[in-house]
Formats: C-alpha cells, sequence, structure tokens
C-alpha cells in the first residue's frame, strides 16, 4: 500500500525531473493469443513494429539491464507486465528481491498460466494482479490455456488481486458482476478485486466497447457492491473518475506520471500503457482513474487540488530533467537512457 511518506517521495521524484511509476514490458513473448490484447495491436508501439518482433532479453542480461533501468529511474512503483512475464520467471526470481531491496513497490501482472513460484507474494509491497475476462464460460473461452481451473491451481499459496476489464458483453446479462465478485470473493487466495473498463483506441468501433448509458449502469452497479463485497476494492474517488475520464493524455496524472518500456527495454511506449492512440474520453483504466482521483482531492491548507500542484511539478520537473539530461517526464518516445 503507498503510504504518505511514498506521496513525497513520488512529488520530490516528479520535482526532480523523474516518472515515480514505471511499467516494463519484460517480455514480447505470450503463450495466450486473447481477442482485443492491446499489447500485441498494431497500434501499440506507435510504428511499424509489433510486440512480437521486438528484440527482447533473456537470463542474465536480462536482469541486469532490468536493474539499469530502475536504476537509472528510481521509481516508486514498477509494474512487470508483457506479454506474459511468468514466461521469465527465472530471471524475475532474481529481479524482485533487488527490487524489494531498493523500497519499491512492485506489481506483477499476469494470466497465472503457470504456477506463481513459491514466496512471491509475501515480498514486502508487492501484488500480484492476475487478470480474469469474466466468468469461466467467457474467460476460459478467450485466455485458454490459462482457464479458471489453471488459474485456481496456479495461485495456491498466494495473496492476489483479482484485475477484470469489463466489456460491453458482461453487461448483457443482469447479475453478472455481482456473481463473478461472488466466486472470486470465496476464494481465499484473494485479497481484492479491481475491475477497469474497456479502453478503445480512437475510432474503434469494436462490440467490448460500452455505451455511455451502459457504462454508467455499471459504474452506478459497483458503487453499490463494494457496500456488499468488502473485497471488492473500488473506492468511490476512483469510481467518480471513471464516470468522468481525462479528455486526453496532457490531461491524464496517469500518463504523465508513468514511463512505460517495452521488452527491448529502450523504446516508450506513448502515450500510456495502451500505445497507439487511446481513446481517453472513454478511458476505463483504473490506475489512471485512481491517479485521476488523488489529483482531484482538494488540498485543504493550499484550498488547491492535489492535482493543479502535481501539473506545475511536472513542469518544474521537465526544466530539472533537461538541465541534468535525466529522461524528461513529460515528453514522449524520447529521452529513455539506454539499458545497456
Ligand atoms: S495474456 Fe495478456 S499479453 Fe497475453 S495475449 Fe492475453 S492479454 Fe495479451
Ligand atoms: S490511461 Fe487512459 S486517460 Fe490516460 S492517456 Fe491512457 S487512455 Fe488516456
Amino acid at each position: 500500500m503507498i503510504n504518505a511518506a511514498d506521496v513525497l517521495r513520488g512529488w520530490k521524484a516528479i520535482l526532480a525531473g523523474r516518472t515515480p511509476f514505471l511499467s516494463i514490458e519484460i517480455t514480447k513473448e505470450c503463450p495466450l493469443t486473447c481477442p482485443g490484447c492491446y499489447a500485441y495491436g498494431i497500434d501499440h508501439l506507435g510504428g511499424d513494429t509489433v510486440l512480437r518482433q521486438v528484440s527482447d532479453f533473456q537470463g542474465q542480461k536480462l536482469v541486469d539491464r532490468v536493474m539499469k533501468l530502475i536504476d537509472a529511474y528510481r521509481p516508486l512503483h514498477v509494474s512487470f507486465v508483457g506479454g506474459e512475464p511468468l514466461v521469465r520467471f527465472r530471471e524475475l526470481e532474481q529481479i524482485f528481491p533487488l527490487v524489494e531491496a531498493r523500497g519499491i513497490h512492485i506489481q506483477l501482472v499476469t494470466s497465472a498460466v503457470r504456477p506463481i513460484p513459491a514466496g512471491w507474494s509475501d515480498i514486502n509491497r508487492m501484488t500480484i494482479a492476475v487478470s480474469i475476462d469474466g466468468l469461466a464460460p467467457e474467460h476460459d473461452a478467450r485466455r485458454k490455456p490459462a482457464t479458471y481451473e489453471r488459474i485456481l491451481k496456479n495461485i495456491e499459496g498466494q495473496r492476489i488481486t483479482v484485475h477484470c476489464t469489463i466489456t460491453r458483453q458482461m453487461t448483457e446479462r443482469p447479475g453478472y458482476l455481482p456473481e463473478f465478485i461472488q466466486f472470486w470473493s470465496a476464494v481465499p487466495n484473494v485479497e481484492k478485486i479491481w475491475f477497469s473498463l474497456f479502453t478503445p483506441q480512437v475510432g474503434e468501433d469494436s462490440y467490448e466497447i460500452l455505451p455511455w448509458d451502459k457504462r454508467n449502469e455499471v459504474i452506478r452497479e459497483l458503487v453499490e457492491l463494494t457496500q456488499k463485497f468488502p473485497k471488492l476494492a473500488m473506492p468511490p474517488g476512483v469510481l467518480k473518475a471513471l464516470a468522468d475520464p481525462p479528455s486526453n493524455p496532457q490531461s491524464c496524472i496517469f500518463a504523465k506520471t508513468t514511463t512505460t518500456v517495452t521488452a527491448d527495454l529502450t523504446s516508450r511506449i506513448t502515450p500510456c500503457q495502451f500505445g497507439g492512440t487511446p481513446d481517453c474520453a472513454q478511458c476505463g483504466c483504473m490506475a489512471s482513474a485512481g491517479l485521476k482521483a488523488v489529483g482531484d482531492v482538494r488540498l485543504p491548507f493550499f484550498g488547491i487540488k492535489a492535482g493543479s500542484i502535481y501539473n506545475a511539478s511536472l513542469q518544474v520537473g521537465s526544466v530539472v530533467a533537461r538541465m541534468r539530461k535525466l529522461p524528461n517526464v513529460t515528453s514522449n518516445g524520447s529521452g529513455l537512457p539506454k539499458a545497456g
């Protein structure tokens, strides 16, 4: 859990021209082929290359380069995403203790397609987020071989957070979300349940997109469900922010405070983890909503919103970064230190 001291550290990082959040696509590989996966989308890397074509690393080279990147950014929080990060579980076994020793929060985002190594959830400041796409019939069809049956085996002995991205299909049957939350609340290894909403690219017309009436219905339903299911960790400020997403990446605190790096450990993904041209006005990313909720808090002493102070700090930070030749926290696709 990020506390007040961490927030202060994050703020200091911004003023020093660094981003407090780092997200690393640790591998280009994934044994799954989920429909609608943004990581393998043609726009994700913003050019002619797609994730499966990127040159990635393995073994000691990967460990060394990841740690070099982390030491360059000195983030408050680092997310390991993919591809499927568990493809590189041997390297992560070496990386996690090194990151833990630096006092950095770690988030692993996985489909739990293979067993999560023993002890990982006991690492300090660790969150293991397992992506689950709805109830078993829908999830298993999309995420095979990471089926419900396999996930339940692979999370044995761990403490995990379930993360589900709600699509339009999940809104078509009344009672779908409570059934999902009830199922995962009953699993003892599950500590928390998070939801995001499907985020399209600009101009996308995929059926998974929630029309606004459905989106508002889902948000209202989640407000009620938080009263009933203690493991559903969707604070009111986050739900409120999901109903009113940032209009563009420039007004997204999450995008401006997070550096996302693809599997070559050199190229940045912009403007946020989705890459390409995400439709911010329909953003359903829980992390973005979480930081918007923080930014919307009015600071009693200053009488202004925390977001205004963040924005002023980001401007100071970008000047400091230029002066000190640090990675510029507000630039797109430039300034990332070479990892090797
Ligand atoms: S498991 Fe994740 S990275 Fe792999 S295909 Fe599915 S959504 Fe994409
Ligand atoms: S996280 Fe959402 S709001 Fe922020 S830049 Fe990405 S799509 Fe836009």
